[in-house]
C-alpha cells in the first residue's frame, strides 16, 4: 500500500509555478472576497495568500463585514473584474445568511473565474471544451492519480457525493478520462455494496468513519476529500483509514492528502489565467 502524498505533490507543483511566474512580465495576480468572521473561512483565506506568496503572485484581501450588502460585493467583483493586474477573483464560501452566493459567483467574468464556479466554465467542463479551468478541488485529486501513474481508463470509479464544488465536477473529470463512473448520494441504497465495486474510490461526503474496510475492494485506490473533525477534534476524512489502508493499493491520508492539492490548482489556475490574459496561451 503507498500513501498519497498531497502535500509533497502541491509542494513541488508551487515551487514549478513560481519559476515560471518569475519569467512573467508580471506577477499573476488573485483577488479574494471574505465576508464575515468565519474562523474556518479565514484560515482558508490565510492560506491562499500563503500560496500566492510561495508562487510570487500578487494577492489582494477584500474582508467585508457580514453586513456587508449585495450591491457593494457585486460593484467589488465589476470592479475587480476591470482590473487588468487581477487574473483570479475569488469569494469565499460559506457566506452569511442573506447575500445570494449563486448570484456574486455568475457576477465573476469566466475568464477570472479560478475557482470554476462559472456556468460557463462548468458547462465547458462538462463539453470537453478549451479555455475553461480544472475544478480546484477534482482537479488536485486527477493530478494525484497522474502523479503516481495510477490508470483511470477502463476502470470502475465510484465518487461519493454530488456536490457542485466536489462531487458533480469529480465525476466529469473521472468519465473524461474514460472512467466507468457511478456516484452516490444520501439517497442511494446499498451503498457498501456500490462501494465494493470501485477499483478507484473517492469520498466527498462529509462524514466521519462512513467508509469501512468491509466496503472497499482489495487492491483499490482510494482517495479521501474530506475534511471532518472527530470527537477529540482532531481532522480526518470520510475514510476509516486504519481499517481501509491496509485493503489498498493507493490512499490518501486526511490531512495532507488532496486538501494542499486543492489550494495548488487554485494556484495553477491563477497562473494559466495570467498566461491567457497576456495572450500567451490558448
Ligand atoms: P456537501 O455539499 O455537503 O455535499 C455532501 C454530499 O454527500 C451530498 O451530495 C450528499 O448527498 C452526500 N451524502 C450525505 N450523506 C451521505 C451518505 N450517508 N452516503 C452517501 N452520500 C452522502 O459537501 P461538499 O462541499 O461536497 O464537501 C464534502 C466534503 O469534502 C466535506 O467534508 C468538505 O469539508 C470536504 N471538502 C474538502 C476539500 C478539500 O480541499 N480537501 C474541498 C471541498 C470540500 P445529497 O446530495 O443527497 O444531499
Amino acid at each position: 500500500m503507498t500513501i498519497l502524498d498531497g502535500k509533497a505533490l502541491a509542494e513541488k507543483l508551487k515551487g514549478e509555478l513560481k519559476e515560471k511566474a518569475d519569467g512573467l512580465p508580471r506577477k499573476p495576480g488573485l483577488a479574494v472576497i471574505l465576508v464575515g468572521d468565519d474562523p474556518a473561512s479565514r484560515t482558508y483565506v490565510n492560506g491562499k495568500k500563503r500560496d500566492c506568496a510561495q508562487c510570487g503572485f500578487y494577492s489582494e484581501e477584500y474582508t467585508m463585514p457580514a453586513t456587508v450588502s449585495q450591491r457593494e460585493l457585486l460593484d467589488l467583483i465589476e470592479t475587480l473584474n476591470g482590473r487588468a493586474d487581477i487574473d483570479g477573483i475569488l469569494v469565499q464560501l460559506p457566506l452569511p445568511k442573506g447575500l445570494d452566493a449563486i448570484a456574486l459567483l455568475d457576477a465573476i467574468v469566466p475568464h477570472k473565474d479560478v475557482d470554476c464556479f462559472h456556468p460557463v466554465n462548468v458547462g465547458k467542463l462538462y463539453t470537453g471544451q478549451k479555455g475553461g479551468f480544472l475544478p480546484c478541488t477534482p482537479g488536485g485529486v486527477m493530478a494525484i492519480l497522474r502523479e503516481y501513474d495510477i490508470q483511470v481508463a477502463g476502470k470502475e470509479c465510484v465518487v461519493l457525493g454530488r456536490s457542485n464544488i466536489v462531487g458533480k465536477p469529480m465525476a466529469a473529470l473521472l468519465l473524461a478520462e474514460n472512467g466507468t463512473v457511478t456516484v452516490c448520494h444520501s439517497k442511494t441504497p446499498n451503498l457498501a455494496q456500490k462501494c465494493a465495486t470501485a477499483d478507484i474510490l473517492v469520498s466527498a461526503v462529509g462524514k466521519v468513519g462512513l467508509v469501512t474496510g468491509d466496503m472497499v475492494k482489495d487492491g483499490a485506490v482510494v482517495i479521501d476529500v474530506a475534511m471532518n473533525r472527530n470527537a477529540q477534534g482532531k481532522l480526518c476524512g470520510d475514510v476509516d483509514f486504519d481499517a481501509v489502508a491496509p485493503k489498498c493499493s493507493y490512499i490518501t491520508p486526511v490531512p495532507g492528502g488532496v486538501g494542499p492539492m486543492t489550494r495548488a490548482i487554485l494556484m495553477e489556475n491563477t497562473y494559466r489565467s495570467c498566461l491567457r490574459h497576456l495572450g500567451l496561451e490558448d
